[in-house]
């Protein structure tokens, strides 16, 4: 027992916006977490209130209920906030005040049981830890980046940081040469100036990675269908010219037999990822899985309101034998708790932006702090042994990820071997 002794909760800057950090206090431990935000927020995510309120909800309503609970007993205390709310939007309190409390409860009880946030989870999961594979965004477009001209929201290097980072570089340095210099967006890839296609665009990464000396990268899209106007044909004929070993979102949500279609053509061979699909919401990630209509789920902060309903979403998927992409936002904190959320559920994937941009490199740096504390054997909760670099699978449907994600210090490794039909 570990009753919770104080509830805090402030405004943080996040971009123009705010968001909020709440603390949890108990007796011998505090735990604090601060939520990102989303730019192409699903039309069926869970509802946000105004940052200001959700800060006052948290001290007046969620507070008075948790304190005196065992901080401990991560369950209940998730039952407790979704009593409180009482919709299935979340649209009473928020999920913006929700959700950092209860994974602020999480982060508290891992300081007082002395272990590790990605340890405390993996036991709440009831799952082994593993270290994901990386998806290092390099280009963005679509919502996040109009001013590109590109209508996918999302390229992605499937590898390692490091040598994303050296790619990226290359690409940078060729828009330059090509009279088209490319500036930093919000995750770190590069917002082109308006005068290529998607197509042109993923040519270049290509071209940028073979010079950067990675001859064969995997690379990950997030076409974020439903926020722009891609046409599906575009879509397939880019699977079929690259090396595209992840698709999320390819179509629009409302189109589930085109993604069923989708997923019998490519989902042997390849990831299709449903993140607006699906948008964290149970009974949606249920019937996609019993309809067949992906194999593999992005798993965003605030698209759930707490961490036990997510671990529940786990549960669900693995039941189809999908793999799961933890995902950054589009607007990001300094706060890596999606690292230890996507090594504390086994996730197969971590996408969190590149190294240009410091709220983005810290989800890697943690990775690489995790890596090393399984390295040492200091791990308490798991028997996942640390494992020796190795290529990352030709296949991610048929072979999961080894945990080869190394960091900006280490070796560059991506790919070296395409996604092969
Ligand atoms: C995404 O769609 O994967 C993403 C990062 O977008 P956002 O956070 O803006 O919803
Ligand atoms: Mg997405």
């Amino acid at each position: 027992m570990e009753p919770i002794t104080a509830l805090k909760a402030e405004l943080v800057p996040l971009g123009n916006q705010q968001t909020i950090r709440a603390m949890v206090t108990t007796e011998h431990a505090q735990g604090a977490v601060t939520i990102p935000a989303g730019i192409s927020v699903g039309a069926a995510e869970a509802k946000l209130i105004d940052p200001a309120q959700a800060v006052q909800t948290i001290h007046e309503v969620i507070g008075p209920v948790l304190v005196g609970k065992d901080c401990l007993d991560q369950r209940s205390i998730d039952q407790a906030l979704m009593d409180l709310d009482g919709t299935a939007d979340r649209s009473h309190l928020g999920v913006n005040a929700l959700l950092p409390v209860s994974l602020a409860v999480a982060r508290a009880a891992a300081a007082a049981l002395s272990r590790e946030l990605y340890e405390q989870i993996a036991e709440l999961a009831n799952t082994e830890p593993r270290l994901p594979e990386t998806i290092v965004v390099a280009l963005e477009g679509g919502k996040h980046a109009p001013s590109s001209g590109l209508t996918i929201q999302e390229f992605s290097l499937v590898g390692s940081p490091a040598t994303a980072a050296q790619i990226i570089d290359a690409l940078d340095a060729q828009l330059r040469q090509m009279g088209h210099p490319s500036t930093t967006g919000g995750e770190g890839g590069l917002v082109l100036s308006g005068q290529l296609t998607n197509q042109a665009a993923l040519q270049l990464l290509l071209d940028a990675a073979i010079k950067s000396g990675t001859s064969q990268p995997q690379l990950a899209l997030d076409v974020a269908a439903s926020h722009g106007v891609i046409p599906e044909a575009e879509v397939r004929q880019l699977v079929g010219q690259f090396p595209i070993a992840i698709i999320e979102d390819p179509l629009e949500q409302e189109n589930l037999e085109q993604w069923q279609a989708w997923t019998k053509e490519f989902g042997t061979s390849r990831l299709i990822a449903a993140d607006d699909l699906t948008v964290g919401n149970p009974r949606m990630i249920k019937d996609a899985v019993q309809q067949g209509v992906a194999n593999c789920l992005v798993v965003k902060l605030n698209q759930t309101a707490t961490l036990s309903e997510l671990l529940d979403l786990v549960d669900l998927v693995r039941v189809g034998n999908w793999k799961i992409v933890v995902s950054h936002r589009g607007l990001e904190t300094d706060d890596a708790f999606i690292t230890d959320l996507a090594v504390g559920i086994g996730a197969e994937y971590l996408k969190a932006g590149s190294l240009r941009r410091p709220e983005r490199k810290a989800k890697y740096d943690r990775l690489a702090a995790i890596r090393i504390h399984l390295q040492q054997g200091t791990t308490t909760g798991s028997t996942v042994a640390p494992q020796a670099p190795s290529q990352p699978p030709s296949n991610p449907m048929t072979s999961p990820p080894d945990g080869d994600s190394r960091t900006s210090s280490e070796e560059p490794s991506v790919a070296d071997s395409p996604v092969g039909q």
